[in-house]
């Protein structure tokens, strides 16, 4: 699959109806699909964008030279099992770890397998934390479930285990905070459960870089019997007599407005202004997107309505992807897999989201991350705010873009001596970039708050036949998460279909 594959079905392929349709091929979207279509049902699913992945995605540049991984940063191990159970044992055996994580600033600069034997270890030779202590605390963090009160936040866990430790709380909330841009004020129950799924075994990734990811999963898909169509940017969610009915396709091409990640070619979905009949549907899309664009607010209740509207969205981030000139290296033992840095004289979840950038996380990627290459690239990513960016003049905008990229480079200097003289190419993304890749409302790089759950869950008690499945929550986000969310709405779909059969 070329990163610019436009499916080939032309429009009579397609069935007049399916069992399920799937909006949206995030990886929550994805895994649905494949599971409905492995237990035989008929399956379609639409994607507005040109490629498959949703966030899960990659781009090329310099006529192909180069090549950028968006998201893939690092995942929890749980990762083989999901991809082992849900798609194929040979997606599985391709996940291995990162075993250098590191941490560099003003309060401590460490290198961790990111482990709990590993952590237990640093918070007591470094941070002279007693082992019963610690020991108590991953206990504690561990047996969090979703039933837990809600009430409690991440500081008053930290707080009753280490008072007065700003440097504990930060090694252990930074790496969360980047990767969901969840606060210290956010349930303890969702940090808990987040952290120990890291903390089992350590940070993983993709051998093979998510262009290769994604062409097994389609791969899958397809041998599955799902059909795909892409392109297909669904514009209302039809509903009849209070029941989910299918699906209507814009007629017009996407248009998609920034340049960066992908620069879409404009094609036409094969299955362009048709509406497509179905007895359930599942939307990967944004659960706000779902529910006022696609659906439209007066099928709802309004209390149901009132408790989507008061759901807050996550941070979105800003990156700069960054290829080294042929022949240039990284120092493996200096830069690590995965670098989270600061200038912060202390952790703050608001300092993370500024745009006076202090935090950056450097994802460094070497040959062995694509094996067969021999090229080294960096993608440097920081947690950033929609609005910061999203009301800038074209003008004031690619000024601020440079300026990200400047300030990257002059960071990245303490890592990589000499940057400046070693790339090849540089490219920044922003919030509105990821907005206008995958229309999450405020770019919203892990969808919605933890509220969101409840919502995304409610939907078919509200519209039968219709579900959701995407990131809502921290524990529903991310790859593992959507993955995993994939399934139990595919298993919820799955009964849905059963009892309709029944009628
Ligand atoms: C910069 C960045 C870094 C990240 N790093 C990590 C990381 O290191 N580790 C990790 O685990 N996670 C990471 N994530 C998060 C992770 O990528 C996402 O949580 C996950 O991929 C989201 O999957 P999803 O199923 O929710 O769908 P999404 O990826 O949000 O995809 C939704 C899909 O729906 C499509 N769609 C939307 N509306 C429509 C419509 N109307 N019609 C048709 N299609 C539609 C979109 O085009 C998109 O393809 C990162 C995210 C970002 C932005």
């Amino acid at each position: 699959m070329s990163d610019h594959t436009e499916d080939a079905r032309a429009a009579e392929r397609y069935a007049e109806r399916y069992d399920v349709i799937v909006i949206g091929s995030g990886l929550a979207g994805m895994t649905a699909a494949n599971v409905l279509a492995r237990s035989g049902r008929r399956v379609l699913l639409l994607e507005r964008h040109y490629k498959l992945g949703g966030l899960a995605t990659w781009f090329r540049r310099g006529a192909g030279e180069h090549i950028f991984d968006v998201s893939l940063h690092g995942f929890p191990v749980g990762m083989i099992k999901s991809c082992k159970r849900y798609w194929s044992k040979e997606i599985a055996d391709r996940i291995v770890q990162l075993p250098r994580i590191k941490f560099d600033n003003p309060q401590f600069s460490i290198t961790t397998t990111f482990n709990r034997e590993d952590f237990t270890r640093l918070l007591v030779e470094k941070f002279g934390i007693p082992e019963e202590t610690v020991k108590a605390f991953f206990d504690e963090a561990r047996e969090q479930t979703h039933y837990d009160d809600e009430s409690r936040t991440t500081r008053e866990l930290f707080d009753k285990y280490f008072p007065n430790r700003p440097d504990v709380a930060r090694l252990l909330m930074e790496p969360i905070t980047y990767a969901n841009g969840s606060t210290l004020e956010d349930p303890a129950l969702t940090y808990g459960i987040v952290f120990s799924n890291f903390m089992s075994k350590g940070v993983f990734t993709f051998q093979g870089g998510t262009d290769l990811f994604v062409k097994m999963l389609r791969d899958e898909l397809v041998k599955n019997g799902v059909d795909i169509a892409l392109n297909s940017h669904v514009k209302k969610i039809v509903v009849e007599n209070g029941r989910v009915a299918g699906v209507t396709i814009a007629d017009a091409p996407l248009t998609l407005k920034s340049p960066e990640i992908g620069g879409a070619p404009k094609a036409r979905s094969p299955l362009a202004g048709k509406t497509i009949g179905a007895t359930a549907v599942l939307s990967n899309a944004n659960l706000k997107g779902t529910i006022f664009n696609m659906v439209g607010r007066e099928y709802f209740t309004p209390e149901f309505v009132a408790k989507a509207e008061a759901v807050r969205l996550n941070n979105s981030s800003c990156q700069v992807y960054i290829a080294l000139k042929p022949g240039e290296t990284l120092d493996e033992e200096k830069c690590g897999d995965l670098l989270f840095t600061s200038v912060a004289p202390e952790f703050r979840a608001d300092w993370l989201l500024s745009r006076n950038i202090t935090s950056r996380t450097y994802s460094f990627y070497y040959p062995k991350t694509r094996p067969g290459t021999d090229r080294y690239y960096i993608v440097a990513s920081s947690n950033a705010n929609y609005e910061d960016w999203a009301n800038l003049s074209e003008e004031a905008y690619e000024t601020s873009k440079r300026d990200l990229i400047e300030t990257t480079l002059d960071a990245l200097e303490k890592y990589v001596p000499g940057i400046r003289d070693k790339v090849a190419y540089i490219e920044a993304a922003t919030p509105k970039t990821f907005r206008d890749y995958t229309d999450h409302w405020l770019g919203a790089s892990f969808g919605t708050k933890y509220e969101g759950l409840a919502i995304s869950r409610g939907l078919s008690e509200q519209i039968p036949g219709l579900y959701h499945a995407g990131s809502v929550g921290i524990i529903m986000s991310g790859w593992l998460g959507a993955v995993n969310y994939g399934v139990i709405a595919s298993n919820d779909v799955d009964s849905y279909l059963i009892a309709a059969a029944k009628e």
